[in-house]
C-alpha cells in the first residue's frame, strides 16, 4: 500500500497509528482504512470490485470491529489410539448438559455444544486427526483449540506426535489432557517430559502449554480441562459477526432414506436460518429444517453452532464450505460453476497418472518435479502425508503426489513409479515381495517410515539436493 502511495512505509504506519490502527509493516488493511489513509496523502482510492463468488471460501469479507461479538471456541480432540478420545468426548457430552435438558445430547450429528460457567464450547465429535486433516486439506480451518489426549500409563506414542505436528502446522493451540489418571502408579510428569521433546513445555516448567490431569472414565479433572479451554479461548479473542449471511463448513453429510441429503454444518460466521438458500460444496439448496445436537428443531444458528440441515439436493463432502446466497438464480449458477471446476480438476488429476502424460512431462524436463507415490496403512495417514508433502516449499522444485492409497506397496505401484520417475513412500506398510524385487530391477527408490515428520524432513532434504548448483 505504501508503495502504491509512493511513500515510506513508516510514514503510512504513522498515519495508521494516528487513526488507531496498530499496524505492522506486513499487515493487511481493509479498503476502508486504505481510503482514509490515502486521503491523508491527497490520494483517492478507487476500489474496483471484481469478485468471482464461486470461490467464496477464498473471500472473507472484513467485519467492522463493532459488529463482532464473542463466539464459542471449536475444539477437536486428538491423540493416539486407545488413549481415551472417545471416552473423553462422551464424558464431556454427558456431564455438561445445560440445566433443564434432562434428555441430554442424544443425537450424534458430528459435533456438539456444551455449556461451562455460562459459556459455550463446541466439540467436533470425530476423534482423531483424520477429520482435522480432511478439513484442512480442503482449505477449511475449523479448529480453534486442540485437546491432545495422552494416556498417562502409555505415554507419548506415534500418533501423539503426529497430532502435535498437525496442530502446529495449523497454528492451533494445544491443551494436553493427561488421561487415565485413575490408574494406579501413573506419573503425569513422564508425559510432560516426553512432550517437551516435541516443543510442548508445561507452564509450570516455564513454557506455555497447559497440561491437565484427567480421568475420562471417572470424570475427574474434566471440569478443570473445560475451564482451561475457556481460558485459552479468551486469550484468542474468538469473534464473529452474527448479523450477516452465514458461512461455514460441512462436518458430515449422508443420504438418509427418509429425509434425503442430511448435512451437519458448522456455522463459522453470520447466522444461518431456516429458509436460507445455500451453496454447500457444489450444490445449491434451500434449508428446509435445522436440527441441533439435542434433536430439536431450531430456526436460527449463530456462529460456532453445529447444526444438521435438510434441503440440499445432494450430499456434499466433509470439509466443503458453504455460504448463503439469497438470490436463488445466483446460488444455482455458482453451484454449477463449482461443479464444473471440480470435474475439470478431476480430469486433470487423472491425466497426470496416464503414461502418455508422464512421458511428456519427463521429456519436457523444464519443470523439476519430484513425483511421489504414497502408500499408508490407513486413509487418514495417506491424506495427512499427502497434504503435508504438497505444502513443502523449496524453490524450483515441485512436489507432485501422483498417487496415494492404502495397503502394501504393490507391483502396480512400482510400475507407476518407474514410468513416472517417482519415489515410493511406505507409511506403516511394507512392499509385497514381488514389488520389492521389481523395484530393485527398475531402480525405484522405496522409503519406509513410521513418523510423518520424518518423511517430510527426508523429502525436504532430497529436494534441496536436487536443485541446480548456484554459480
Ligand atoms: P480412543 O481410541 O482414543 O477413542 O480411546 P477410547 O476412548 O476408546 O478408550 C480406550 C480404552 O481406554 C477404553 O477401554 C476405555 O474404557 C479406556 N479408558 C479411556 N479413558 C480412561 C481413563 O481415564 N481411565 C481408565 N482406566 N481407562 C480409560
Amino acid at each position: 500500500f505504501a508503495k502504491l502511495l509512493r511513500r515510506e512505509a513508516s510514514a503510512v504506519i504513522k498515519k495508521l497509528i494516528s487513526h488507531g490502527v496498530m499496524a505492522t509493516i506486513n499487515q493487511e488493511i481493509d479498503v476502508e482504512t486504505m481510503s482514509v489513509i490515502a486521503e491523508e496523502f491527497d490520494v483517492t482510492v478507487i476500489y474496483k470490485e471484481e469478485v468471482d463468488e464461486s470461490n467464496f471460501e477464498e473471500q472473507e469479507e472484513v467485519d467492522a470491529p463493532e459488529d463482532l461479538v464473542e463466539r464459542p471456541p471449536v475444539v477437536t480432540i486428538m491423540g493416539h489410539v486407545d488413549h481415551g478420545k472417545t471416552t473423553l468426548l462422551d464424558q464431556i457430552r454427558n456431564s455438561n448438559v445445560t440445566a433443564g435438558e434432562a434428555g441430554g445430547i442424544t443425537q450424534h450429528i458430528g459435533a456438539y455444544q456444551v455449556e461451562v460457567n455460562g459459556k459455550k464450547i463446541t466439540f467436533l465429535d470425530t476423534p482423531g486427526h483424520a477429520a482435522f486433516t480432511t478439513m484442512r486439506a480442503r482449505g477449511a480451518q475449523v479448529t480453534d483449540i486442540t485437546i491432545l489426549v495422552v494416556a498417562a500409563d502409555d505415554g507419548v506414542m506415534s500418533q501423539t506426535i503426529e497430532a502435535v505436528n498437525h496442530a502446529k502446522a495449523a497454528n492451533v493451540p494445544i491443551i494436553v489432557a493427561v488421561n487415565k489418571m485413575d490408574k494406579p502408579g501413573v506419573n503425569p510428569d513422564r508425559v510432560k517430559q516426553q512432550l517437551m521433546e516435541h516443543g510442548l513445555v508445561p507452564e509450570e516448567w516455564g513454557g506455555d502449554t497447559i497440561f491437565v490431569p484427567v480421568s475420562a472414565l471417572t470424570g475427574n479433572g474434566i471440569e478443570d480441562l473445560l475451564e482451561m479451554v475457556l481460558l485459552v479461548a479468551e486469550v484468542q479473542e474468538l469473534k464473529a459477526n452474527p448479523n450477516k449471511r452465514a458461512r461455514g463448513v460441512v462436518i458430515e453429510a449422508e443420504l438418509d432414506k427418509g429425509r434425503g441429503a442430511v448435512a451437519t454444518v458448522l456455522v463459522q460466521n453470520g447466522t444461518l436460518k431456516v429458509g436460507d438458500g445455500i451453496v454447500a460444496g457444489n450444490y445449491f439448496g434451500k434449508i428446509r429444517a435445522m436440527i441441533n445436537d439435542r434433536g430439536r428443531r431450531i430456526k436460527t444458528a449463530p456462529p460456532s453452532t453445529p447444526v444438521e440441515i435438510l434441503g440440499l439436493p445432494d450430499v456434499p463432502s466433509p470439509g466443503d464450505q458453504f455460504m448463503v446466497f439469497e438470490d436463488e438464480k445466483k446460488g444455482r449458477a455458482i453451484a454449477e460453476k463449482r461443479m464444473q471446476k471440480r470435474i475439470e480438476e478431476e480430469r486433470g488429476a487423472s491425466s497426470r497418472v496416464s503414461l502418455d502424460d508422464l512421458f511428456k512431462q519427463i521429456k519436457e524436463g523444464e519443470v523439476k518435479d519430484l513425483n511421489i507415490i504414497i502408500k499408508a496403512d490407513v486413509q487418514g495417514s495417506a491424506e495427512a502425508l499427502k497434504s503435508s508433502l504438497e505444502k513443502i516449499d523449496v524453490e524450483g522444485v515441485n512436489v507432485k503426489i501422483i498417487h496415494s492409497g492404502v495397503g502394501a506397496i504393490s507391483e502396480s505401484d512400482i510400475i507407476l513409479a518407474s514410468a513416472s520417475n517417482a519415489i515410493v513412500i511406505g507409511f506403516n506398510v511394507r512392499p509385497e515381495p514381488n514389488a520389492r524385487s521389481m523395484a530393485e530391477q527398475e531402480k525405484v527408490d522405496i522409503r519406509l517410515h513410521r513418523v510423518i515428520y520424518n518423511v517430510i524432513e527426508e523429502i525436504e532434504a532430497a529436494m534441496k539436493g536436487m536443485l541446480d548448483p548456484e554459480f
